[in-house]
């Protein structure tokens, strides 16, 4: 884990990644939240000195800069930097994310709904936060169905923030799924289906064979030895 690597960062490096983040707003300027994550495994004191360096360009939030787990080195590091601090990406149900509320340990919650426990335990875990003052951006690295489930969930939890995509310069991804808006996600919105359930009409199983993942063996029923030797960082924590 991050503290255990004794890797800091130096003034050297604290001023590249300035540079890199003041290009990025000399780019689009401050109308556009823009939030950072994967710093890298440096620990938490070095993890402040970035965030203080970094507190001038306000972004959005910094994000899984130390494992969720150790929420009083979270309350440290929101205590020590003047940007909202944010993690939860890689925590399962709503009990994990509660040493973080009780300690005001983070300013923002980030569950992923598809690792998290579902609809209904994102809901509870947005609205436990907002008890405690806390907003709650939303993990997101799948599939319009996926977006369509946080998409409910967003709609129904009052401190949501934001939900995350990937797939925006990916046309074929509006595609897996059928009756709904393409592009799904129009500057930067989705419109709430109307639809019973989670409001697509179907899945377009050719575009998911022509695109989903080799390995899937719903779709691809065939040997998949060569992947036994694949290494896998099914890690708990980013
Ligand atoms: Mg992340």
């Amino acid at each position: 884990m991050h503290q255990f690597t004794g890797i800091q960062i130096t003034d050297k490096g604290i001023g590249i990644l300035c540079d890199y983040v003041q290009a990025v707003r000399d780019e689009i300027g401050y109308e556009i939240p823009v939030a950072v994550d994967h710093f890298g495994h440096i620990g938490l004191k070095s993890c402040i000195r970035l965030g203080k360096a970094l507190d001038k360009f306000t972004l959005a939030w910094y994000e899984d800069m130390i494992p969720w787990q150790f929420a009083d080195q979270w309350a440290e590091l929101t205590r020590a930097v003047d940007t909202p601090t944010c993690t939860g990406e890689d925590i399962y149900l709503k009990e994990g994310f509660l040493p973080l509320l009780e300690k005001q340990a983070v300013n923002i919650i980030h569950p992923d709904l598809a690792s998290s426990g579902g609809i209904l335990e994102t809901k509870k875990i947005g609205d436990m936060a907002q008890d405690y003052g806390i907003a709650m951006a939303m993990h997101m690295a799948g599939s319009p169905i996926s977006a369509l489930a946080n998409l409910h969930c967003a709609v129904a939890t009052e401190n949501f923030l934001v939900l995350e995509n990937h797939s925006v310069d990916h046309p074929e991804w509006n595609q897996i799924v059928t009756g709904l808006p393409d592009p799904l996600i129009q500057d930067g919105f989705m419109q709430v289906p109307e639809k019973p359930g989670l409001g697509f009409d179907d899945i377009n199983e050719d575009m998911c064979r022509a695109h989903l993942d080799p390995r899937d063996p719903v779709y691809f029923d065939q040997p998949t030895d060569q992947w036994d030797n694949e290494w896998s960082w099914d890690r708990l924590w980013s």
